[in-house]
């Protein structure tokens, strides 16, 4: 299996701008933003997509969303910030390494594009 941009990321073989790190996830810029503060929140380890994570994974989902808690907090956005995950091809998932969107600074409309 080839590597994905994310796993690059991870390995530090390219650049990113990382604004978070710890031994079980990353958060790092979205270069292609869609609101004025777009964040990527990964897993280090390799699952595809959430509909591929299993009972194992289960601390570490929590631990994800608790990193965008915290992430979100440190830049001083916890009252108003948007989290998506696309699933498959079909939802628009681009990289098959598991990421949570965050998304703030700008207004939100619901139901979502
Ligand atoms: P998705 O469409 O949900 O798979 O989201 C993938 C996201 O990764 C997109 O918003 C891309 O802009 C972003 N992306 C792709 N390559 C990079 C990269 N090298 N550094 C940061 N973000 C990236």
């Amino acid at each position: 299996m080839t590597d994905t941009i994310f796993q690059k990321i991870i390995n530090k073989e390219i650049n990113a701008d990382i604004i978070y790190e710890d031994e079980k996830s990353l958060v790092f810029r979205d270069i292609n933003p869609v609101a004025p503060t777009h964040l990527l929140i990964i897993p280090k380890k390799q699952i595809e997509k959430i509909s591929d994570a299993n009972e194992e994974d289960q601390d570490l989902l929590g631990h994800l969303f608790l990193v965008a808690g915290k992430v979100a907090k440190e830049l001083g956005i916890e009252n108003a910030f948007r989290l998506v995950v696309n699933n498959g091809a079909g939802a628009q998932q681009t990289v098959f390494h598991l990421h949570i969107h965050l998304l703030a600074d700008r207004e939100f409309t619901w139901p979502p594009g």
